[in-house]
């Protein structure tokens, strides 16, 4: 390539770059709302669940990813990315939760107004395991505390969307973040009163580092932080050896995730002469059944702490923090 065509080069990648920038800055000025209720779409119930809180009867969500679903794994259908364009503006988790359909968002954020809410969240607050090569963890929902944040996002972005509905937006969301303080504080009570030596959370896939984090318990997840990678025998016999040197009496599955690795823990320490249980299903990457308590944010969350302290020897209240919980949270 001689100097010229060089140069012709930068100076295409150039315009090319101004003309992507424009076209960026005129989706966010064309995009407003052109009737009510306006189509959101959100890929997990987590954010969806939020969204809802905040948008009230000023938008409709639809979400893509369902109860029961591994998001890590979730490729778009064709009637997902059907949903994703016919949406006037769309809310995702972010930080490669949804790793295998960043070509439909970005492609859909060509168009319209797209948002990751856990990218708008301050960077101070993530979470950046040395284990995983500089990516940062993406399970933010974990943490009351930040998924608040989140929260305070949805409400600037909608109210940025749709200002003439601003002061609803603000109201919504003032609502709604009193209930997370109340949850939040009912995590950090209730994971408070487990037996410090017995304060160890065992489960399938490193999803609770953030719940760890905020509420002072140690986790260990069997499989990687993304469910792609899977657990070596390696990294099931340090956690049989920990189960069994600590005399941890109860270890979780998750809704989303295979349960294989978590019984050949029991396993593993039964052979050891150790009697371990399952203290329970916890959800860690969708939530519970659509038209449930646990099929909300706020359900879900209340649903793990209270299983987790239970199970573990603290002290909460068997039906949960607002008496909802189902039959199957109230076994353990
Ligand atoms: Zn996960």
């Amino acid at each position: 390539m001689n100097l010229n065509s060089i140069l012709k080069f930068v100076v295409l990648q150039i315009i090319f770059c101004i003309f992507l920038l424009l076209s960026v800055l005129e989706i966010n000025l064309i995009a407003a709302p052109k009737s009510y209720p306006y189509k959101v779409t959100t890929t997990v119930g987590m954010v969806g669940d939020i969204v809802k809180n905040i948008v009230g009867e000023k938008g409709k969500v639809k979400n893509i990813i369902g109860e029961g679903v591994d998001p890590h794994i979730y490729r778009a259908t064709r009637n997902d990315v059907f949903e994703l364009l016919r949406a006037d503006i769309v809310f995702y988790s972010g930080l490669m939760l949804e790793g295998k359909m960043g070509d439909a968002l970005i492609k859909v954020a060509m168009k319209k107004p797209v948002y990751a809410v856990t990218q708008l969240v301050n960077e101070k607050f993530l979470l950046q395991p040395t284990e995983f090569d500089g990516q940062y963890d993406p399970h933010l929902w974990m943490d009351v505390s930040a998924w608040m944040m989140a929260v305070k996002a949805v409400v600037n972005k909608l109210a940025k969307y749709d200002p003439q509905n601003e002061d609803y937006y603000i109201k919504k969301g003032k609502k709604y973040l009193s209930s997370l303080k109340r949850l939040h504080k009912y995590g950090l009570k209730s994971i408070s009163s487990i037996p410090k030596e017995k304060r160890v959370l065992i489960t399938a896939h490193d999803a609770f580092n953030y719940f760890g984090r905020a509420y002072s318990i140690q986790v260990k997840g069997i499989q990687g932080l993304s469910t792609e990678s899977e657990a070596g025998l390696k990294d099931i016999n340090n956690i049989v050896d920990e189960v069994v040197k600590r005399n941890i009496k109860a270890v979780f599955v998750e809704t989303s995730v295979s349960s294989k690795n978590v019984k050949a823990i029991i396993e593993g320490a039964k052979a050891r002469g150790k009697k371990v249980i399952i203290g329970g299903v916890l959800f860690s990457d969708a939530m519970g059944n659509p038209g449930t308590y646990e099929g909300t944010y706020i359900g879900m969350l209340d649903h793990n702490i209270t299983v987790i302290t239970r199970s573990l020897g603290g002290q909460a209240p068997s039906l949960g923090m607002n008496g909802k919980l189902s039959k199957s949270s109230r076994k353990h």
